[in-house]
């Protein structure tokens, strides 16, 4: 059985080079709304991008899948600590990479992963349209087979990296249904609109993508025609729940690292207010409420490691948990901040715009209460099918 606690030296590692190297940097990723240039070259040099691709291909997953699973995430909660934004990177880039993974071709892998794994090309992916974001499977962009190819036309919004990405993966319609397809970003009729002024996550370098008669080879189509939904873009979003949840628990550690610094330094009726027990209620609550989250992410990454069938819905499950928790706890934070929440001169405000984006992306909380509740359902049927066959 693998705990939590044997990773303990890894997890401290991983909180000293997130804090030495992308820490400094969140706040003016924050006003900026990019990523500089130092801390991708930072991540790169650590290895960062290989994380959660299999070794054959230049990744860290190796012989003990377990392992490598919650050491991924742990390096997700990492990055969801020093900088959403910067965890948002590297979770986009292994979502675009994971369906190649799954699905691509064994020409396919040897041309991109080797790349992606490395850090000199990053991934995106892209499904979310102006008219289409939950109903993914409804995306009007449509694919056109013309001869040894496809002509692809539509417009793809709220794309994270869709600003800085080499290639994406491209979910479209086409007369067999759902279809994806790996768009470089050189490609012909493609022009990147970016979007900026966001809530929060602003170094995501967001981009609205205008495909505009995009000519794609049929070798770039990824998985069967039709499945682009149901199996490539799933695959993507299973690795992103994954890693969002682990990034939801970093940030709200951090919110909760910086609200007991505050309660004992901040004196108010000749007491900290740590000495407060409607104080002490909320740091309970928070410390309580991500110990809960992170369990459940290690719990999700031992099933992932054991590539067990449950490890979707565990990951869908911790996504939605995670993701519900860090907005509780930001706003906790930020009340004990008080004032000092709201300015500029602490990075609470920060927080709690960042982890309000966090129920929106990788499927919404109400999206997320579907799927589960059909994974609750369906396990019901089969038990209640065990009793009737006993
Ligand atoms: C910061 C950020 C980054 C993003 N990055 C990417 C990216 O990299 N790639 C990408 O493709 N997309 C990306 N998105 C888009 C994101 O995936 C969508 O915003 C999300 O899928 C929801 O779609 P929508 O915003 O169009 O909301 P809608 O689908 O229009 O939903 C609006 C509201 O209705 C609810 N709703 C919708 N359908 C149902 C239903 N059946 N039952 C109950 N409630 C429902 C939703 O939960 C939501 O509350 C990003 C978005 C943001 C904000």
């Amino acid at each position: 059985m693998v705990l939590l606690e044997d990773f303990r030296a890894e997890r401290e590692e991983l909180r000293v080079f997130a804090e030495r190297e992308i820490a400094p940097h969140a706040q003016r990723i924050d006003r900026e709304e990019r990523i500089p240039g130092e801390v991708i070259a930072a991540l790169r040099a650590a290895g960062v991008f290989a994380s959660g691709f299999p070794e054959a291909c230049g990744g860290t997953a190796g012989a003990d899948p377990v392992a490598d699973a919650v050491r991924h995430g742990l390096l997700h909660e990492a990055l969801g600590a020093a900088s959403a934004s910067v965890q948002g990177l590297v979770n986009v880039h292994h979502m675009g990479g994971s369906p190649i993974v799954r699905w691509g071709t064994r020409e396919q892998k040897d041309r991109w992963l080797p790349h992606l794994t490395s850090g000199s090309m990053m991934a995106a992916i892209a499904i979310t349209e102006p008219n289409v974001g939950s109903q993914a499977g409804a995306v009007e962009a449509r694919a056109v087979r013309d001869g040894a190819g496809y002509v692809i036309n539509g417009t793809k919004c709220w794309i994270t990296c869709g600003q800085s990405a080499d290639l994406f993966v491209l979910v479209t319609g086409s007369d067999a249904g759902p279809t994806a397809f790996i768009l470089p970003r050189e490609t012909a009729g493609l022009t990147i609109e970016p979007i900026r002024g966001l809530l929060g996550c602003r170094g995501y370098m967001l981009a609205k993508l205008h495909l505009d008669g995009c000519r794609l080879p049929a070798e770039q189509l990824l998985g069967q025609p039709g499945f682009g939904v149901s199996h490539v873009a799933s695959a993507g979003l299973d690795a992103g729940r994954y890693n969002l949840a682990w990034g939801c628990v970093g940030l709200a550690q951090a919110c909760l690292d910086a609200s007991v610094d505050y309660a004992r330094t901040r004196r108010q009726f000749n007491a900290p207010i740590a000495d407060f027990q409607l104080v002490q209620r909320m740091i309970t609550g928070m410390a309580t409420d991500i110990h809960a989250a992170r369990l459940m992410c290690w719990h999700a990454g031992v099933m992932r490691g054991r590539r067990d069938p449950a490890a979707v819905k565990e990951g869908a499950m911790a996504k939605y948990s995670a993701s519900r928790m860090v907005k509780r706890v930001a706003d906790d934070a930020l009340q004990i901040h008080g004032a000092n929440g709201c300015g500029p001169d602490y990075p609470l405000e920060r927080h709690y715009r960042d982890a309000r984006i966090m129920e929106i992306i990788e499927g919404t909380s109400q999206i997320l209460e579907g799927v589960i509740a059909r994974y609750v359902y369906q396990e019901a049927g089969q038990e209640a099918g065990q009793e009737a066959g006993r």
